[in-house]
């Protein structure tokens, strides 16, 4: 499928400029405990699920290579029942293959069958996938609810923002401005809200 204002990034490269924006506008970033009395919004991913035992782990593996006879400069969707694949390019000849769905809060071990799957996939997309380097492979954990849609919920005086399941950096833009609004206009958001107040 091709759409044609479909953007993509590269999430390290994005996370370090976003941090840095925050530094060059005079925001710290600071480890430690919240002073007290501080409005606490808790974004903690699947460490909130002590918070949040609505919350399952959806486990996606991925990997990243290099075939530099390769130029797709674009993202690459499979149409695949089972597994919901990408192919996206992040320029220099890198792609990066994703991402498996399965159903289990089990991060840590990348499995002979999604390797598989995977490189099957990108070999299908393009022959020239065979001679492509894997320079690495990631698992992780994607937070998640029964409906896969992300949740701001305010808890006493906490606000906790989870869920963002397959679509955290695409999303997290808008949760942070309907939780930024929520905050400081007091303004409560059209969607995603949940408030035991
Ligand atoms: C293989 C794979 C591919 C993916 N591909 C995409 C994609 O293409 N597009 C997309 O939009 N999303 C993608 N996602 C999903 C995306 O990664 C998640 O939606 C997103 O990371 C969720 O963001 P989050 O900030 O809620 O949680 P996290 O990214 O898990 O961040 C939570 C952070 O809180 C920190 N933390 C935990 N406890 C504490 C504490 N007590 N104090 C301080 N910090 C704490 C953790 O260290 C962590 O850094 C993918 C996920 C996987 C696994």
């Amino acid at each position: 499928m091709h759409f044609s204002g479909e953007a993509h990034l590269d999430p390290r490269e994005a996370l370090l400029k976003l941090a840095q924006n925050l530094t060059d506008a005079g925001v710290p970033i600071e480890a430690g405990e919240p002073e007290a009395g501080s409005v606490i919004v808790d974004c903690r991913g699947m460490a909130a699920q002590d918070q949040l035992p609505d919350m399952r782990g959806v486990k996606g593996e991925m990997l990243v290579l290099h075939c530099p006879g390769l130029n797709i400069q674009r993202p690459v969707r499979f149409i695949h029942p089972r597994m919901p694949l990408y192919i996206v390019p992040r320029g220099e000849g890198i792609y990066m293959l994703g991402a498996t769905m399965l159903e289990t809060a089990e991060g840590q071990r990348l499995t002979v069958r999604s390797v598989l799957e995977l490189l099957s996939a990108a070999y299908a997309l393009h022959p020239a996938f065979a001679e492509a380097e894997i320079i690495e492979t990631g698992v992780d954990v994607r937070p998640a609810f029964a409906d896969n849609l992300p949740r701001i919920r305010r808890i006493n005086d906490v606000i906790y923002i989870n869920g963002l399941y397959r679509h955290g950096y695409l999303l997290s833009p808008a949760l942070a401005r309907l939780t930024a609004d929520l905050l400081l206009l007091n303004k409560q958001p059209e969607a995603f809200y949940e408030s035991s107040l």
